[in-house]
């Protein structure tokens, strides 16, 4: 799966133009295997403009709950305006907004609760990288967010270095792939019925170096952001992942 994260970024106009390009571009049979995540103000617009299409449409994030929760938006009411999925616990959600696991955990079951799939974001920082921390944060993280839950088979996780998102720079390919098989057993590990997740790959990938990334046999897909901004350049990666895959 490859799926577009625009962030805080799109209006309506760029948005119009972007999903033109897109219908008229993307390659048919790679279509249902497409996430979009636009800002949640414009989720009912990208649902228009793509309603005849199986491209995924997700949300950047639920709130844990609904009600008396003022600027919240509930996995109830990303359900109901047609959402499939939702993002949780982008590294952004959790520097910028102190989220933290046990806070994930409880999106996650709401997630669950509305019928969205979670997708499930993990990274560890330069100086845990660094430090030779990377397994241990990152089992930490699954661990806190999902234990006593019943995970789903569509469950999935994005593994997101906080390092290489918006930066350039990117890990080995190689590396990522161990680390993507280390996600999965470590997700199965802690599944009642031994789901092993998807494990997308997410932080500077450009078309340039994703033929790299989904080459590999452990990376399922990636996370894009700032070259999904641009429907050409994200339909670039795209084609190299409909190619790779469907060999
Ligand atoms: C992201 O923020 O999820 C991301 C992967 O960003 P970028 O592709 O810009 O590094």
């Amino acid at each position: 799966m490859i799926i577009a994260n625009w962030k805080a970024n799109g209006d309506i106009l760029s948005n119009l133009k972007w999903c033109k390009f897109f219908i008229e571009n993307c390659p048919k049979e790679i279509i249902s295997n497409i996430g979009i995540t636009p800002s949640s103000l414009h989720i009912g617009q990208i649902k228009d403009l793509l309603e005849s299409f199986e491209v995924k449409i997700g949300i950047q994030d639920i709130d844990s709950d609904g009600g008396p929760r003022t600027g919240s938006i509930s996995g109830e009411m990303a359900a109901d305006i047609g959402c499939d999925f939702t993002l949780i616990g982008h590294s952004e959600r959790r520097t910028l907004f102190k989220e933290r696991n046990e806070l994930l955990k409880q999106k996650i079951e709401s997630a669950y609760q509305a019928n969205l799939q979670p997708i499930l974001c993990i990274g560890e920082t330069l100086e845990e990288n660094k430090q030779g921390k990377t397994m241990d944060i990152l089992k930490s993280q699954i661990e806190e967010a999902i234990s006593n839950i019943t995970i789903k088979e569509d469950f999935i996780v994005a593994y997101e270095p906080v390092w290489a998102i918006g930066t350039g720079i990117t890990p080995k390919a190689k590396d990522i792939n161990v680390i993507h098989e280390f996600i999965k057993d470590v997700v199965q590990s802690q599944s009642s019925d031994n789901e092993v997740p998807l494990v997308l790959y997410g932080g500077s990938i450009n078309e340039s170096n994703s033929e790299d990334f989904f080459t590999q046999i452990n990376i399922d897909g990636g996370l894009i952001g700032g070259a999904s901004l641009d429907a050409e350049e994200f339909l670039k990666i795209v084609n190299i992942y409909s190619r790779l895959i469907t060999q």
